[in-house]
């Protein structure tokens, strides 16, 4: 295998390795591949990742065999350009450029104009007839030089210039002449000496050597290996090294450099798009020491500048890079991000790849590269991240408005929103009754902000997670939240908040960025997201391509309308507990679970039926006739539990009870650990009045809505927490004689399915005997994942993240599921189910239902639908249709 391979000039391109980014890396690759097809790319040679992986391992040791072919493969450099290495009289100079198989900051900047020395730098302003260039590409070359590879720093030679300038009474680098340059480059030699102790390296092959080294090192270095470490990239792949002929943008007002993109990367709109200088060398045009031009004119005058476009200053190379960029975008069905140079009129072309893009540009690329036949609908699909649709589906702040930022947390859950600052949930629910948008702002939110989390526009929290509480809900409900936010100290005595340093009081106008996680003061515009256009034909697509179903995770006919607008397919997930929260309900909740007795709880319930039924009426007739699955009542019922003393006051006095009485029966239900207490089925074993009553409001809702005419309603009863077969099996025969008994009152009978949930290991385990009673397996994956990793989610935001930062788990398993371990008890599951009972319907309702990783395992595994919080439903459907792709 080849250490060294050749591109540009004469070189043979063919060799299947030169196009495999995990040998040359993605810069090589692609500077092969444009030469291969005939572009004007500046000939070179690229050192395998391979190399730079054994090097490291021999202890920073190049090998007899790479010094050979360095040499050969230099000689074709500087026998398709014509000049020698280190030729005092005519010098080929190189760039040293790394390139890893995926784009990487935090590597070994790029050195241009490598080979100039005092000798060689006569001779490029003699050949070139450009004294200035000459000096100022020397100055730049020992700068760049020394700041990367010899490690000093650039502030020293920055400095450096502006006293030259400063001495001359210079603004601008523009003002400085040749001998200015000369004069300039006898200083950097000098700091470099004296910082080092030893002068700057003369000898070119040195100098090339001593470059090669330094990108390879770079792999190793530390920004390099926190970079991998965020972004899961493995410390073994290495980076290659390109060393490619110069060409200069710096030769007068006929050269110029610049960047461009094939279509705009933040509307996808088909324009060219890209920024250039005149005159100009390698990075001047990001680097921002001059305000780059317009490349073209119609993006100059809509900007109303005055400095010509490229397309008006230079049009022959221009019409030439218009056709290379066309050529590209066929060539790779993509749009291309690319660096080009022009030297003395003729254009080179330095880099192409593909183009990073916004998510609003990336749907429209793949929809208009189907409508002009570049790429087909499945490369569409593929094209856009699921993940990316998020940004789409809510309003976002408007990118040219002006933001005071106060604080940053967590990009809990995505979308903007401005509102009054509130403290808490009831003054959240009273000043929205008004109308006013609040946001509603806690240390953390627990299951009683429900209700001011709706009627807030936005949530922050000071702690918390990415799965905290507010963020699972604020998800779930569709409201932006930044979680987390550690800055915001709250004061409910003074009723102020302090950010950082910043004072605000409650009724001062903040806006959440839910994407960015930034907290910012004052209101800050935004724009309303576009479902249809571009988004429809894309979701289409992705019905078309995908196998399994995609329901939702709601609860409320709200949440139900969304998702269905978003194309859901039924109800995966209705909790019912939330229902309880509500503010005529809660005191009936409180006083059926302090009851003393059965009855006590029974007439307490009764209370509750009407007000269940008509919330379950309302669902189904919003999913018109679309599967429901409603779980009965999950959690612990502590957490139902009045907490302040006047809640207290108020339930005695309603029950005719004692208040001291009513606090020892909320003391008797204390649990030390709750998650793993009174909760689940247990509760409808323990206290089945509870379950009956829901069995009854779902049949008997089941049973008006359908009589009202339109489908049938189906429903699916779920029963949560389940370990054991028996555990199902009598609260499957509760279900089933309620649901006799309200058929028989109501002279109709409708189908319906008891299953369960899937959430505990035993029962996974066990789900060959559990599928004996369920007609249907619902994978819990957020409790499975609890209790499988023996983790609590509540308190996992304290040392979860410095596990993902160790590696120890990749991504966040409350996240992403955890499909090594995880996921075995799901494909367990599964199989057993399906052993005993062919037809039993599986899908999954965790929070791993919206995330696209864990939706290509559920495919895997051959579920029969994914459920996914409304706002998630498309990136559910993108991603099922992926991963059946
Ligand atoms: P990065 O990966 O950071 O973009 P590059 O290696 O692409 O680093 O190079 C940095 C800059 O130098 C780019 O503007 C590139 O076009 C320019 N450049 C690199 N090699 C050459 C060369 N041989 N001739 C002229 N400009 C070059
Ligand atoms: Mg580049
Ligand atoms: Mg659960």
């Amino acid at each position: 295998n080849n250490t060294v391979y050749l591109f540009g000039g004469q070189a043979d391109h063919s060799d299947p390795r030169q196009k495999d980014k995990a040998v040359v890396g993605g810069k090589g690759a692609n500077l092969a591949e444009m030469a291969s097809i005939g572009l004007p790319v500046p000939p070179g040679f690229t050192i395998t990742t391979e190399e730079c992986v054994r090097y490291l391992k021999e202890g920073a040791n190049f090998s007899d065999d790479l010094r050979e072919n360095v040499a050969k493969a230099l000689n074709h450099i500087e026998n398709a350009v014509g000049k020698r290495f280190g030729d005092a009289g005519d010098p080929l100079l190189v760039s040293v450029r790394s390139g890893a198989r995926v784009s990487m900051p935090g590597m070994m900047d790029t050195v241009l104009n490598l080979g100039l020395n005092d000798a060689t730098v006569e001779g490029l302003a003699a050949t070139s007839g450009h004294a200035r260039f000459a000096w100022d590409s020397y100055r730049r070359f020992i700068q760049m030089y020394a700041d990367v590879v010899l490690g000093l720093e650039h502030g020293l030679f920055e400095e450096a210039l502006e006293i030259a300038k400063e001495d001359k009474g210079f603004f601008s680098d523009t003002e400085m002449d040749s001998e200015d340059w000369q004069a300039l480059v006898g200083e950097y030699k000098a700091i470099v000496e004296r910082e080092l102790g030893r002068p700057f390296p003369q000898d070119v092959t040195e100098q090339l050597w001593g470059a090669i080294a330094a990108v390879f090192d770079s792999w190793d270095s530390e920004r390099a290996r926190v970079y991998r470490r965020l972004n899961a990239i493995p410390g073994d792949w290495g980076t290659a090294v390109n060393v490619q002929a110069m060409v200069f943008g710096n030769m007068g007002d006929t050269s110029a450099t610049g960047v461009a993109f094939t279509r705009d990367p933040s509307t996808g709109e088909r324009a060219y798009y890209g920024e250039w200088l005149v005159n100009a060398q390698g990075e001047d045009v990001v680097a921002g020491i001059r305000t780059p031009q317009y490349l073209t004119r119609t993006a100059r005058e809509a900007a109303g500048a005055q400095a010509p476009s490229m397309e008006e200053a230079m049009p022959d190379a221009y019409a030439e890079l218009a056709r290379v960029f066309d050529l590209l975008e066929t060539h790779y069905r993509d749009m291309q991000d690319i660096e080009f140079t022009v030297q003395q009129g003729k254009l080179w072309m330095l880099q192409t790849r593909s183009g990073k893009r916004t998510a609003k540009a990336a749907l429209r690329m793949a929809v208009d590269m189907v409508g002009e036949g570049l790429i087909d609908e499945e490369t569409a699909i593929l094209r856009v991240d699921p993940m990316a649709l998020d940004q789409l589906l809510h309003p976002t702040l408007d990118p040219h408005a002006a933001r005071d930022v106060l604080a940053r947390g967590l990009p809990a859950s995505p979308g903007a929103a401005s509102g009054a600052i509130v403290l808490d949930a009831d003054t959240a629910e009273t000043r929205a009754g008004r109308g006013e948008s609040v946001i509603l702002v806690r240390v953390e939110t627990s299951p009683e902000d429900i209700h001011g989390m709706h009627a807030a526009k936005g949530i922050l929290t000071a702690r918390g997670g990415m799965t905290s509480h507010a963020a699972v809900v604020a998800r779930g409900m569709g409201r932006p939240c930044v979680s987390g936010a550690s800055a915001v100290s709250i004061d409910l005595k003074t009723r102020t908040l302090r950010i950082g340093h910043r004072e605000l009081t409650e009724g001062d106008t903040i806006t959440l960025d839910g994407a960015s996680g930034e907290v910012m003061a004052g209101e800050v515009p935004t724009i309303e997201p576009e479902l249809a256009g571009d988004f429809g034909v894309l979701m289409d697509w992705a019905d078309k391509h995908r196998r399994m179903a995609v329901r939702t995770n709601a609860e409320t006919p709200a949440d139900c309308r969304t998702a269905r607008q978003f194309g859901a397919e039924g109800i995966g997930l209705c909790r019912t507990e939330h229902m309880f929260f509500d503010a005529g309900r809660i005191s009936a909740v409180r006083a059926m679970i302090l009851a003393d007795d059965e009855a006590g709880r029974r007439a307490a319930l009764a209370r509750l039926l009407p007000e269940q039924r008509s919330d379950f009426a309302d669902i189904f007739r919003a999913m018109a006739g679309l599967p429901c699955t409603i779980r009965l009542l999950d959690p612990p019922l502590h957490e139902f539990m009045p907490t302040r003393d006047e809640d207290f006051e108020g339930l005695a006095s309603d029950l005719g009870v004692g208040v001291d009485h009513l606090k020892r029966r909320a003391a008797e239900l204390h649990e030390f650990n709750p998650m793993l207490g009174h909760r689940g089925c247990r509760l409808g074993i323990t206290f089945p009045e509870i379950y009956e009553m829901q069995a009854r409001a779902i049949f008997e809702a089941a049973c008006a809505v359908t009589g009202e005419g339109g489908e049938p309603v189906v429903p699916e009863v779920m029963i949560p927490l389940v370990a054991t077969r028996k555990e199902l099996a009598i609260l499957r025969a509760l279900v089933d004689r309620v649901a006799g008994e309200v058929f028989g009152e109501q002279g109709l009978t409708l189908d319906y399915l008891v299953g369960t949930m899937i959430e505990l290991p035993r029962a996974a385990l066990m789900a060959g005997e559990i599928a004996e009673e369920a007609r249907f397996f619902s994978f819990g994956t957020n409790d499975l994942t609890q209790t499988a990793l023996g983790v609590s989610r509540d308190d996992a935001g304290r040392f979860l993240g410095a596990y993902v930062d160790q590696g120890i788990y990749a991504r966040d398993p409350f996240v992403s599921l955890d499909i090594d371990g995880v996921g075995q008890l799901v494909e367990l599951a599964a199989e057993r189910g399906r052993a005993t009972r062919a037809d039993i319907k599986l899908g999954i309702c965790g929070e791993h239902g919206g995330d696209p990783e864990s939706i290509a395992f559920c495919e895997k595994v051959g579920l029969d639908y994914v459920s996914a919080s409304p706002y998630r439903v498309p990136i559910a459907k993108l991603a099922a249709a992926q991963a059946a792709l």
